[in-house]
């Protein structure tokens, strides 16, 4: 079987209701582990209907507190909570940069024990800069967005694929993209509207070109940033593959394949 990375989009909007675009949520999933990034409102709906298991998660790793990048984790845990024991033993880590266990105990305060799991779910809060986990290294940096906002950059093997979540154009996201073969930037804003904090498709196009990136994903988009043509115009400073992300996308990176792969055993 061929070896890939594999990237299936659930939300590519904003917090602005859209019938066609959830809040953000992106499932990155490598030989050895699916992993969650971001948890909008509405993820839990979409992977149903892309036909996801929740009990496949294996790690979610959430970018800041707003509620298009975080609202459905309460109703992610309470579903797991209520389909128990499917899980059947198996840990789901859940990730959040600093504040992130203060984040948790408020949803404990407010939800009460139909959020609280003995030991099928541990929380973590972002430290060290460099994490090594089963098949992936994960590298995060503080992004300039809310004053909790990270961006994250999975290494997987020998390929790099970084999410900004939401930031405004800043030395860090460019640091962190360096050399990735995907980097999905958001896109909030048409150029001439775009605010403190967050992309438009210019300053996207300028981080991909001077990250030295190979694949541009464009997401998070307010609605009127899709009324431009933001490929076209992060064209202009950057010559590589530009793409819409859309809700139910699916992009593949391929990876090396293992001596067990080539057909040795029959
Ligand atoms: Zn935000
Ligand atoms: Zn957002």
């Amino acid at each position: 079987m061929d070896r890939q990375i594999k990237l299936h989009f659930l939300g590519s909007g904003t917090i602005m209701p859209d019938p066609r675009r959830s809040c953000s949520a992106a499932i990155l999933e490598t030989p050895q582990a699916r992993i969650l990034v971001d948890i909008g409102a509405g993820t839990l709906r979409r992977m149903a209907i892309e036909g996801i298991d929740l009990h496949s998660i294996d790690y979610i790793f959430i970018t800041h507190f707003h509620p298009d990048h975080s609202g459905d984790l309460a109703p992610f845990l309470f579903a797991l909570r209520n389909s128990r024991p499917a899980r059947a033993g198996r840990l789901l880590q859940v990730w959040g940069p600093a504040g992130f266990f203060r984040f948790v105990q408020g949803l404990e305060q407010a939800f009460g024990k139909w959020l609280q799991f003995s030991h099928e779910v541990k929380y973590h809060e972002l430290r060290r800069r460099l994490l090594d986990f089963p098949g992936f290294r994960l590298i995060w940096s503080k992004v300039q967005h809310a004053p909790e906002s990270v961006a994250y950059r999975f290494e997987i093997e020998n390929r790099a694929v970084v999410f900004s979540g939401d930031t405004g154009y800043c030395p860090e996201i460019i640091r962190l993209c360096k050399k990735a073969d995907l980097a999905v930037l958001e896109c909030s804003y048409p150029d001439e509207l775009v605010v403190q904090g967050h992309l438009s498709p210019s300053l996207a196009g300028k981080i991909a070109a001077e990250a030295g990136i190979k694949k541009l994903l464009l997401n998070h988009f307010y609605p009127d940033v899709l009324k431009t043509t933001p490929v076209e115009i992060a064209q202009k400073y950057f010559g590589g593959e530009i793409r819409i992300a859309n809700d139910g996308d699916t992009f593949t990176i391929p990876l090396e394949q293992e001596q067990a792969d080539k057909g040795v055993d029959g």
